[in-house]
């Protein structure tokens, strides 16, 4: 096997051993693997033990690596999770079978109207900037209840679910669970949270989506 698999079958592991401790089924947890720095060869790896399901944060980075495979295996399931430019909404419509940080009017505006022009549609996350830190994408809380009931009413984006990434050095369960009570606020039923060092906490606290890079692939240069 090779190193690739070996670590899948560890990341699968234990989440499912998460989500049974939890109470819940280790089926309703999706794994996302972030391939981003990573060549196709390191996709492949998982590719040929049956894995589908990716993420990249950069749409260019995405476009090199993804059409060729995606053309192979038509069942491939990729994610946006990086901050996405209005200018790069036609790609990232065009690439991607779900984008998880929507984060602001304007890029909700342009991503409906792509979506229209292409007939093809995502399923949305919004992005969710839970530390309320100055650098980082996402919604802020306060406005969070506002920019759903926007996106989902002015803009019809299909939204499936919040997506957070919690502040370095902060204790990542307080911002899962706050981004738990913030989804089920809204009636949205998916919660992408949780990455290599934390994702078992965020099975246990509701994730649907977890999205693990380094813990699959090895640290990234
Ligand atoms: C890179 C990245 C990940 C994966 O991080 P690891 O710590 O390597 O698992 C998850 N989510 C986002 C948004 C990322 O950019």
């Amino acid at each position: 096997m090779s190193e690739g698999a070996d670590h899948l079958a560890e990341v699968e592991r234990r989440i499912a051993e998460a989500a049974k401790a939890a109470g819940r089924l280790p089926a309703d947890v999706t794994l996302v693997a972030v391939s981003k720095t990573h060549g196709p060869e390191r996709v492949r790896e998982l590719l040929d033990v049956g894995h589908r399901i990716f993420g990249e944060n950069r749409v260019q980075e995405a476009q090199e690596k993804f059409p060729a495979l995606k053309a192979e295996y038509p069942d491939l399931e990729l994610h946006l999770i990086g901050p996405l430019q209005t200018n790069k909404a036609r790609d990232a419509v065009a690439l991607f079978d779900v984008i998880q940080s929507v984060d602001r009017e304007r890029l909700a505006a342009a991503l409906a109207k792509e979506m229209e022009r292409a007939g093809k549609w995502p399923a949305c996350f919004i992005q969710v900037n839970t530390g309320e830190e100055e650098q980082k994408a996402g919604a802020l809380p306060a406005d969070l209840d506002a920019f759903v009931a926007a996106c989902r009413d002015v803009h019809k984006l299909p939204v499936v679910g919040l997506m957070c990434i919690p502040p370095v050095g902060e204790e990542p369960a307080l911002h899962f669970a706050l981004l738990a009570k913030m989804a089920k606020r809204n009636g949205l039923a998916q919660l992408s949270m949780g990455m290599s060092a934390d994702y078992e906490t965020a099975v246990r606290l509701g994730a649907t989506h977890v999205r693990v890079g380094s813990a699959l692939f090895g640290a990234r240069s």
